[in-house]
């Protein structure tokens, strides 16, 4: 029987009532209702004015000065018809979060009356009180405030909150000095990089017509549902996200007989709830139930503009966590919550293209279009050699590190996965039977264009962090938790410098006559010979290959966050940013240091959680537990019955030893201030989790012997089975 605080959590969840979720009639009448679209600029906007904004948005351009008035006057009007009586200015600070600023519209007349108003200064530069986000030490070098200005690339939205409705504007978010707090600045930045180097290289292609590039992405979200009865009962998962005690359920890992085909109605009621209001929100959200843990759920929107993506996934990620509350749930979006249970990510599936070639990552129908995809996939291949390990750092969190490189999980060591046919195909060009004529050399492969890539699900390898599948590539290595903004940010700016690469060898070539066709193969000949050490189709889980990698191919297996995070202070990096003219040194470096703070403060956080749950909660319920065995042994012995002593010896002495390494945790946790970020984080990594996991394995065997009446913490079983 569990423990009465356990078994008022059943009890909660047996009585909980079923939640009310109004039902809209159809999609078209709560498509993008909350959102001030182009079609409603449209309407409410003088021509000239909507035209700027449109051109703004096509080029990724800020917003004309001289309308912002007008434009803030019309959003003002659709949003207070609506009974909109705030506003804030969304904005994406380094911490993955997202955070507002709040205001009202309220204006003060000098004859005590008041009207709501709005100004144009208002959209492009509101004043956040940002003091208390890390910003890297940028602002005390500059002494400058931040301040945040609308992304017209990226609509506003309304969200209704309790106490009302507040229009929400998304924001860059920058110091007086211009230099990027947020996320936003970096990736918009980023995209421009890409977008000249794409449409230099389309132009030496022959290509005379190029509307603006974009990247897109769409991310598929994997999360976990546990009720909150339990969650209230667990300190760990409430602070840190993520269990740090918990033995694995009987069952074992063999939750592959999987579970959703019976999805608790409760769960489908929740997601129903998600995805209306996220089409509201004009997100094009899509669930799906079928992940490998027990509890654990993917949502997962149609691919948009990467930087309207980014803006949406953020609001995906605030909207499941506020609607799982109001149905009882907790919703958990740490990469690894539970020990030995398959984690979450975040798989950021990319392309980039434009309205007049298409998607350029895909391979087309002409021999020319075929040579336009392999020049942009060989340009992906190219980056991701050079800078496997900034995508690795990229990536690198507290969290992400408990997933990458467990059996489950993408390993830390970033390679790319092309699939056969086009890896074949690679490796035709390297080999040099595709140079000479190029025209006959496609010939050779014995088609005109290259076989369709398709998509083949079982042609996919799910071990490989970093995936072409047929017209995109899909990074898996991100974390569940995360923003996507840092991997698009790499993702565009390493194609970029790529891109440019290619771009000067074939002006190059092109420039000693040779043709178009052959300069180009000569290109991607070279480029496979350098870089081609980066495309690996085989098991990436397996040992064979984490040595091969490094040891033959001279990759790097980043596999902590101290290992990566330090990638960010090479200076290859540092040149490469600010080739691109997406982050300055300072940027850059204020990014490191935001970061390594924040993987220090988490596990910093943790350990002193695990020294709290040890002591004063296992700890005394294990004595309990002891007192008990003892008294029954002294009975036994008065009756004259020699007792079975083990069962208590043993508890006995996993007891003391979880009492002796809270010891050595906390005497390492007092000192590890010693030192720079760097020397900080290697402490996190080399002594305190190692010592969290010693108090850790302690703990879970004790689990499993002392009475289940006694045990205070919720087991996986409860959490990952009772809905
Ligand atoms: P999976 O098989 O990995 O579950 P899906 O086919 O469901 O993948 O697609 C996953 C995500 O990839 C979706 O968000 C989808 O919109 C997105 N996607 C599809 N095509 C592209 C593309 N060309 N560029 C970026 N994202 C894309
Ligand atoms: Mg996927």
């Amino acid at each position: 029987m569990p423990s009465p605080a356990r078994l008022q959590a059943y009890q909660q969840i047996a009585e909980r009532p079923a939640p009310i979720t109004s039902q809209p009639s159809s999609l078209e009448e709560i498509w993008a209702s909350d959102v001030f679209t182009l079609e409603r600029m449209k309407s409410a906007l003088p021509k000239a004015v909507f035209k700027s904004i449109q051109r703004s948005i096509r080029e990724g351009s800020k917003l004309d000065g001289s309308i912002a008035d007008t434009v803030a006057q019309a959003m003002k009007d659709w949003a207070t018809d609506r009974g909109a009586l705030y506003y804030a200015h969304v904005f994406y600070p380094l911490t993955n979060l997202t955070a507002e600023k709040h205001d009202g519209f309220i204006a003060p007349q000098g004859d005590g009356t008041v009207i709501s108003e709005f100004t144009g200064k208002l959209l492009v530069q509101g004043e956040p009180d940002g003091s208390s986000f890390p910003n890297g030490g940028i602002r005390s070098t500059f002494e400058a405030r931040g301040y945040t200005a609308w992304d017209v690339t990226s609509p506003a939205y309304l969200m209704p909150t309790p106490n009302g409705v507040t229009l929400c504007i998304p924001t860059v978010f920058v110091s007086w000095t211009g230099e990027a707090l947020d996320k936003k600045t970096p990736l918009l930045r980023s995209n421009a990089a890409m977008n000249r180097q794409a449409r230099k290289l389309l132009q030496l292609l022959g290509e005379t017509e190029i509307a603006p590039v974009n990247s897109s992405c769409g991310a598929e979200q994997e999360y976990f549902l546990v009720d909150s009865s339990f969650t209230a009962l667990r300190p760990d998962l409430q602070l840190a996200g993520r269990t740090l005690f918990g033995a694995a359920p009987a069952k074992g890992q063999q939750f592959d007989d999987h579970y959703f085909g019976a999805i608790p109605e409760r769960v489908q009621v929740f997601m129903q709830d998600v995805e209306h209001q996220l089409y509201r929100l004009g997100i094009p959200a899509k669930t799906r139930h079928n992940e490998v843990a027990p509890g654990q759920f993917e949502i997962a929107p149609f691919f948009e503009a990467a930087n309207v993506a980014t803006d949406h996934q953020q609001l995906i990620m605030t909207v499941l966590k506020a609607t799982a509350k109001k149905h009882g749930f907790s919703c958990l979006l740490h990469e690894k919550p539970f020990a030995g249970v398959n984690g979450s990510g975040k798989h950021v599936n990319w392309s980039i293209g434009n309205a007049t070639q298409g998607n350029l990552l895909d391979p087309g129908d002409t021999p020319h279009q075929n040579l336009q995809f392999l020049l942009f996939c060989g340009a992906v291949i190219r980056g991701v050699h050079l800078y496997g390990p900034l995508m690795r750092a990229a990536i690198a969190t507290a969290s992400n590190d408990h997933r990458l490189g467990a059996n489950e999980a993408p390993p830390a060591i970033i390679s790319v996965y092309l699939g056969s046919q086009l890896e074949d195909v690679f490796n035709q060009i390297k080999s040099g039977q595709l140079s000479g004529s190029a025209s006959k050399a496609l010939m050779s492969l014995g088609v005109d264009t290259l076989p369709e890539l398709a998509k083949d699900p079982g042609d996919r390898n799910r071990t490989s962090p970093f995936a072409f599948t047929g017209n995109r590539f899909e990074f898996r290595a991100v974390g569940s938790g995360q923003s996507v903004a840092g991997p698009l940010v790499v993702l565009n700016t390493i194609l970029a410098d790529s891109l440019e690469w290619i771009s000067g060898e074939l002006q190059q070539q092109l420039s000693t006559g040779a043709p178009l066709e052959e300069a180009a193969f000569g290109v991607l000949k070279r480029t496979m010979e350098q870089h081609g050490a980066v495309v690996f189709g085989g098991d990436g889980y397996s040992e064979a290959w984490h040595r091969m990698a490094v040891e033959e191919r001279g990759l790097e297996n980043l596999r902590t966050t101290a290992d990566a995070l330090p990638v960010l202070r090479r200076s290859e990096i540092e040149a490469l940013f600010a080739r691109q003219g997406v982050l300055t040194p300072v940027e850059l470096e204020s990014r490191f240091d935001v970061y390594a703070e924040q993987y220090i403060l988490a596990i910093e956080v943790e350990a002193k959680l695990v020294l709290r749950i040890a002591r004063t909660q296992i700890y005394p319920a294990v004595t309990t537990y002891l007192e008990r065995l003892t008294r029954s042994l002294r009975d036994q012995q008065d009756l004259g019955l020699a007792p079975e002593r083990g069962l208590a010896a043993d508890v006995a002495q996993r007891n003391a030893s979880l009492l002796r390494s809270c010891a050595e945790l906390e005497s390492t946790l007092q000192g590890h201030h010693a030192g720079d970020l760097n020397a900080q984080m290697r402490h996190c990594a080399d002594v305190l989790l190692p010592l969290m996991g010693a108090v850790r394995e302690a703990a879970d065997s004790l689990e499993s012997l002392v009475d289940d009446e006694l045990w205070p913490l919720p087991t996986y079983q409860e959490m990952l089975f009772v809905k």
